[in-house]
């Protein structure tokens, strides 16, 4: 008898077993995808991991129901990083699975697919089997299909080869990610309107003129241009040439004179210039690029720390150009989307098809793609840009990861299972692969920093700017005071609005960040002091003015803003604290002249969300941009000279260890966003607390005063770089109920490792979407072994789960859950 192992992607402790015949025995390889029964009528995409003859014990293997691939679709170097990942933050293999493979490749009977009508049939039909036009005709009348009703419909189990020769063929798409065409950048040109072709008309419009300078000044620049060159005129060029602002602009296309019409830029199939020369880089740049090769003789890892605007990206792509020269992969890895819409193109200049974009907003399609290029070694895949989902690609040949912006939080996967740091994940892949790391930051995490100054990994540092642009200049405003002395606009010192007003006058962009969307946070009775409440979370709702909505940040219940009071009917309803929208709205009455922009997660849903304020904001039609974390994620905007940042303090009273750090990494991020290319920016802080250290340090670039601090109290509190955190939360409806369970596992643990167990706590919202949460802290000192701690938690868990009373209780595991 024969048999094959596989992972199904569902979160089971362990490997099945499946029956198999003598062919497929001789056929199946790990790493290819099955079909397999699972439970009474369910259909799984399983993962093949190794065939055998040894029958299971204790239950009878079924048959699995077919073979999907020809050839592996995973590789060994994969399985093993899984395995890895799956023991280190206490997950199943199968929570690996799910992250790791792009859904596409994960049908299953639940599964949804739909028919895109945009394609139409006729060309393929020579490509679709009997099976597939049924299913297409299945479509009729109905807009989505369960794969197990296409089951139904042709009375037999093996469906999934048929439909997902369809998805191959664009025809049907899976429901989690409707495909939907790469949208390219679009970039906005101007020209003449038709009218104003002749050459009398031209004399006309100049006359008309006569009385806007600017305006006419936009125009003449308008024909010199083409009269040199007929290439098409970018809106926001010809703006600059003539130091006109986008209102000016404007006020001709309104005239009817100019016309702005849009030309797509593509980034996906990238068609223009490639191997544009690389930058020659700077002496700095030269040297650190030296150092780094020189310290992967010694070190896996090398953190590049470098200032905002040091140039570290061309440092990048100088290493990278080496390891492709010698026929290695290369992964670069970036902590969010944001940021890929600008580096793309950026890179794109440097290495053409060589590079391939993977992130979770690209469609199944995409993804699919990229996978199968790096799978077989495509010439196009050798250098994959992407977010830390790109971690799970078939690499097979790696030389370097890059980790850009290190530091940031989005690194780390909260939710769901594997809940995984990606740059440390990324850390241990390549030394899987025997392949070096590089971190770059301006403001690494401190456990990075750490392991740099103990010699654990290389350090090299970059402390100028390129082109010796200073760094911005940072002034801390005390708002208290000028409260006092109604000195304040809103939300704005008199102090921030002059330097608005001053950069806005020379035709320089301003970006100004609150950490919290919405207009208000807390809407409150001036009667009785009622403030609604989420009523499944224990949160107040948010006052969306925009759409004139409460709102619950954290399960998205709404309701119309109220007009009374709900407690006691009174009509004075006043709003607390302030959120990007509320800033925005300041700011459009205060400058009703000029653009104002927003980014937060509110205004970047969808694909190109991001990309289309980022290329607004950068083809200068925003001239203000006010935007939460968002807009601290490496950005490069060549004409920003000033940031403010409206009000410090809510980021400092974040009740975590990290909070400091984080503010300090924040604020210094937003503020290297000023002054990047030619003058030097300033910087605006707002606060409550103008002495705080955190915000001297930041005001001085003060990063290893910063560092050394943090690091005495987390040596004082035993915080990580000095132990390890594994972090358990519990939920449960019932409240009763989660104190009880809660106070029996901290007890539990308390047993084994004494005072290293904080807690039960509740969280700061120990309750969401209408489920109570409890959490437990377990700190493990350095020496301490993780392997036997984590047993040792397992066998609690197991214990926990075998009480009766207790089943219910939903257990996370979180190891270094920060
Ligand atoms: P960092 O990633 O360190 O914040 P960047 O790599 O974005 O900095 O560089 C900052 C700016 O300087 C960018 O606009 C970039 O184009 C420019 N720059 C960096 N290095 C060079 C170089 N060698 N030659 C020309 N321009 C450069
Ligand atoms: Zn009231
Ligand atoms: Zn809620």
């Amino acid at each position: 008898m024969y048999f094959v192992d596989v992972i199904l992607p569902i979160p089971v402790e362990n490997a099945f077993t499946y029956r198999i015949s003598e062919t497929e025995y001789a056929f199946i390889k790990p790493g290819m995808r099955l079909a397999v029964p699972f439970g009474k009528s369910k259909i799984y995409t399983a993962l093949a991991i190794s065939v055998h003859q040894i029958e299971p014990r204790i239950y009878e293997a079924k048959e699995i129901e077919q073979i999907l691939d020809e050839t592996p679709v995973v590789n060994l170097a994969q399985l093993n990083f899984w395995k890895w990942m799956a023991q280190y933050y206490m997950c199943t293999l199968g929570d690996v699975m799910r992250a790791a493979l792009p859904r596409a490749f994960l049908l299953e009977s639940e599964s949804i697919i739909k028919r895109i009508s945009k394609t139409p049939i006729e060309p393929h039909l020579d490509a679709i089997d009997e099976d597939g036009l049924a299913i297409l005709n299945a479509f009729e009348g109905n807009s989505i299909l369960r794969i197990s009703e296409v089951m139904q419909v042709l009375n037999k189990k093996k469906v999934l080869p048929s439909i997902n020769k369809l998805i191959d063929l664009d025809l049907v798409a899976l429901d989690q990610e409707i495909y939907e065409a790469y949208k390219p950048k679009l970039v906005k040109y101007v020209r003449l309107a038709p009218a104003y072709n002749e050459e009398e008309k031209m004399h006309e419009a100049l006359d008309e003129l006569s009385r806007a300078p600017k305006q006419r000044e936009l125009l003449l620049n308008y024909f010199t241009q083409t009269a040199r060159s007929p290439k098409p005129i970018k809106a926001k060029e010809l703006q600059e040439q003539s130091e006109a602002s986008s209102a000016q602009l404007k006020a001709l296309v309104e005239k009817g004179i100019f016309e702005i019409y849009k030309i797509q830029k593509d980034r996906i199939n990238y068609s223009g210039k490639e191997d544009s020369p690389i930058k020659t880089l700077n002496e700095n740049q030269e040297q650190a690029l030296g150092e780094i090769k020189t310290s992967c003789q010694n070190h896996d890892v090398c953190l590049l720390h470098g200032v905002t605007a040091s140039g570290k990206t061309e440092v990048y792509v100088n290493l990278i150009k080496e390891y492709l020269a010698e026929g290695k992969q290369v992964l670069y890895l970036l902590p969010e989307i944001a940021l890929t819409t600008q580096l793309v193109a950026r890179l794109q200049e440097y290495f053409g098809n060589q590079l391939s974009v993977y992130h979770s907003k690209y469609s199944v399609h995409e993804r699919v793609e990229v996978w199968n290029n790096v799978l077989h070694h495509e010439s196009k895949a050798q250098l994959v840009l992407g977010a830390r989902s790109a971690l799970f690609l078939p690499f097979e040949n790696l030389g370097l990861v890059v980790v850009d912006e290190e530091h940031e939080s989005s690194y780390k996967q909260y939710d769901p299972a594997p809940r995984y740091q990606a740059r440390d994940a990324a850390i241990v892949l390549a030394h899987q692969q025997n392949a070096k790391v590089l971190l770059g930051s301006a403001t690494p995490a401190l456990e990075t920093f750490y392991n740099a100054s103990i010699g654990k990994y290389g350090l090299v540092t970059m402390n100028k700017r390129f082109g010796n642009v200073l760094m911005p200049e940072n002034s801390i405003i005390d708002i208290q005071e000028k409260h006092r002395k109604k000195r304040m606009t809103g939300h704005f010192s008199d102090d921030l609005l002059r330097a608005i007003t001053d950069t806005l006058e020379l035709g320089e962009q301003v970006i100004l960040f609150q950490n919290r969307r919405g207009y208000s946070p807390i809407v409150e009775c001036n009667t009785c002091g009622h403030a609604p409440q989420c009523p499944n979370c224990d949160v107040s709702l948010t006052y969306h003015r925009h759409r004139g909505q409460l709102r619950c940040h954290y399960c998205g219940y709404h309701i119309a803003m109220l007009q009374k009071c709900m407690a006691c009917g009174s009509e004075e309803l006043d709003t607390k604290g302030f959120g990007t929208e509320q800033v925005e709205t300041e700011l459009k009455e205060l400058y009703p002249e000029h653009n104002i922009g927003r980014m937060d997660s509110d205004t970047t849903r969808g694909k190109h969300g991001f990309e289309k304020i980022i290329t607004a904001f950068e083809q200068g039609e925003i001239d203000i941009l006010v935007g939460t974390q968002m807009l601290t994620k490496g950005l490069d905007f060549r004409n920003v000279t000033l940031v403010g940042i409206l009000n410090a303090d809510s980021m400092l009273n974040i009740p975590d260890f990290r909070a400091h750090e984080r503010s300090f990494q924040l604020i210094q991020q937003v503020s290297g966003r000023a002054g990047r290319t030619a003058k030097r920016g300033r910087v605006l802080i707002q606060s409550f607390n103008p002495h705080h250290q955190i915000l001297q340090q930041v005001s001085m670039n003060a990063y290893e005063a910063m560092y050394h601090e943090q690091l005495e109290e987390r040596h004082i509190y035993k915080y990580p770089p000095f132990c390890r955190l594994i972090k358990i939360t519990m939920k449960h409806r019932d409240f009763q109920k989660i104190e009880e369970a809660s106070v029996w596992m901290g007890q539990a643990l308390k047993n084994v490792f004494r005072d290293q167990v904080l807690g039960p706590e509740p969280p700061p919202v120990s309750r969401i979407r209408n489920e109570y949460y409890r959490n437990i802290l377990i700190k493990i000192p350095r020496k301490q072994s993780l392997e036997k701690t984590k047993k040792a938690i397992l066998k609690v868990r197991t214990t926990f789960s075998s009480i009766s009373q207790f089943r219910s209780v939903k257990i996370v595991l979180n190891v270094d859950n920060y």
